[in-house]
């Protein structure tokens, strides 16, 4: 095995409550476990619950944005 390294863009990807105007939906602590498990959500201003199936939020997700980047970058000032 070897590791690989990738410049990403992180993203914070938080779900926003349909009730109301602003609250975001915060996990309750719960896990349900069906097949995939289930995470019921409670807004944080109105209260209102909606339950996500397989993830939760706020979540992190990241986007590659350059195809690679020399092997280890403590090596990169290289040895010519
Ligand atoms: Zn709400």
């Amino acid at each position: 095995m070897k590791e690989k390294r990738m410049l990403v863009q992180a993203y914070m990807v938080c779900l926003m409550c349909d009730k109301c105007d602003g609250g975001e939906m915060k996990p309750t602590g719960i896990c349900l476990t069906s097949l995939p498990p289930q995470y019921p959500h409670r807004c944080d201003q109105c209260g209102h619950e909606e339950t996500v199936r397989g993830k939760t939020y706020p979540h992190h997700e990241y986007v590659k944005c350059s195809p690679e980047v020399p092997q280890d970058p403590s090596a990169s000032d290289s040895h010519e």
